[in-house]
């Protein structure tokens, strides 16, 4: 028997918890997740989770800034579960080559309405004593940004769509599409086909298959990125700032009991044919690497003992931005790929754009179009002005990891 829903979102991640929240709360009574696995069983649940709107372009500014209040007003604006927002700032460094592209693109976000100025070696001692600042000109500094509970975040907005209508069936693949004329009709499962007028895809890198089987032809490519987390010393700050370190290319934030180990994840990205054979522990050899690397920019964590660390599958795109679309020829099929690893912070209004796409005709809470799948043939890639290449989303590097 053909079950049927108001919609269903494939995937469990952040982006359909969030989708899937957004959907009930407009309204809609019956919204069905499909999981293959469970929910954060993919990227969101390995995220760093860093919360912050320095970006260097435009549109993903503006869905991060849009995201930022759910994490700091999460009982108002979801109401169950919890985010695990941590208020520690956000330092953007980068090299003194790129200070005049920080400058204009810290212009860029003041006009975007984001809280955040430029600071110099003597105010970043200020905000992060332990750390080593003389090889800084400036950075950026946002005091209201931070870090999150990414497994958190995802089970919270599940639990709020489910207290709102919304089922969840984990372990449950969709295996195909269902068309229905010009629009889209449900999707089929292992444990049957469900008929829906409205289907989200949200399946990160192992939802490509899925979007292959519907024509969307973008170059996607599954990516593997590691972190590893080390104590600091106690004779150490009891905190400091999330920071995206463009100099030692890396990223840093607080995390563990107490606050009290630091989240290092630095650019390795190894293509994976088959997401399916991710290995989700971290490499012996990253290790010694990111202890390195955190070490050049807090010298006191040189011997700091290694507690753990994992890997992750995102999914990479040729200018390093994401794909957020409705189908050209499927009226009511919707699609979120090509994260980047860089998707958690925007979920909040990635899932509130395409439910207000799917039940009100158009999203209203960012401009969608630069995300669009036809950029790529259109030869408009999203790059911003001012890109440091310093990051493997800049659409400089981005390009290089693609195979094929
Ligand atoms: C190590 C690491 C660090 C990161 N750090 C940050 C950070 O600091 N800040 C930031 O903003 N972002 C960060 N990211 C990126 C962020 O985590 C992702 O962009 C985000 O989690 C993507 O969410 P998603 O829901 O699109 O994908 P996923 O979380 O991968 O979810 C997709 C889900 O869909 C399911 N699925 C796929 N196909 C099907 C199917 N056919 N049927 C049913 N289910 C299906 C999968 O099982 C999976 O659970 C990081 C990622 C990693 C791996």
């Amino acid at each position: 028997m053909v079950q049927t829903a108001d919609a269903v979102v494939v995937g469990g991640g952040v982006i359909g918890a969030s989708t899937a929240f957004h959907l009930a709360s407009l309204g809609l009574k019956r919204v069905v997740v499909c999981e293959r696995r469970w929910p954060a069983a993919g990227a969101s649940g390995k995220s760093g989770a860093l919360v912050r709107m320095h970006y260097t372009n435009e549109p993903e500014a503006r869905l991060a800034r849009a995201s930022l209040p759910y994490f700091h007003d999460w009982d108002e604006r979801v109401g169950a579960g919890a985010c695990g927002f941590l208020q520690t700032g956000m330092v953007r460094i980068v090299s003194p080559e790129n200070v005049a592209n920080l400058r204009a693109n810290v212009e860029m976000l003041e006009r975007v309405g984001v809280d955040t100025q430029i600071v110099g070696p003597r105010e970043l001692r200020e905000l992060a004593p332990d750390w080593r600042v003389d090889d800084v000109t400036a950075a950026a500094y946002e005091p209201t940004s931070g870090c999150a509970d990414p497994v958190g975040t995802t089970y919270g907005f599940l639990t709020r769509a489910e207290q709102l209508g919304a089922e969840l069936r984990p372990r449950t693949e969709v295996t195909a599409i269902r068309m229905d004329g010009a629009r889209v009709g449900g999707v089929e499962t292992a444990t049957g086909a469900i008929s829906a007028p409205i289907v989200v895809v949200a399946g990160g890198a192992w939802g490509i298959p899925l979007l292959r089987s519907v024509g969307v032809d973008v170059d996607l490519q599954p990516v593997r990125i590691q972190v590893s987390l080390f104590r600091r010393p106690s004779a150490l700050a009891p905190i400091h700032p999330i920071c995206i370190d463009g100099i030692n290319d890396m990223w840093l934030r607080p995390e563990g009991p107490n606050w009290a180990s630091t989240l290092v994840g630095f650019s390795q990205r190894e293509p994976l044919a088959d997401p399916d054979t991710l290995d989700e522990g971290v490499d012996a050899d990253y290790v010694p690497q990111a202890r390195e690397r955190l070490a050049r920019r807090i010298p006191g964590t040189a011997d700091a003992p290694m507690r753990g660390g994992w890997a992750g599958a995102i999914t990479a795109t040729v200018d390093g931005k994401p794909v957020l679309d409705q189908h050209p020829e499927a009226a009511g099929l919707f699609f979120f790929v090509g994260d980047n690893g860089s998707s958690f912070k925007t979920a909040p209004a990635i899932g509130r754009a395409l439910a207000e796409w799917a039940i009100q005709g158009q999203p209203e809470v960012v401009d969608t179009r630069p995300f669009r799948a036809s950029r790529f043939a259109e030869g408009d890639l999203l790059i911003g002005p001012h890109e440091y290449n310093d990051r493997d989303y800049d659409a400089g590097r981005a390009r290089k990891l693609m195979v094929g």
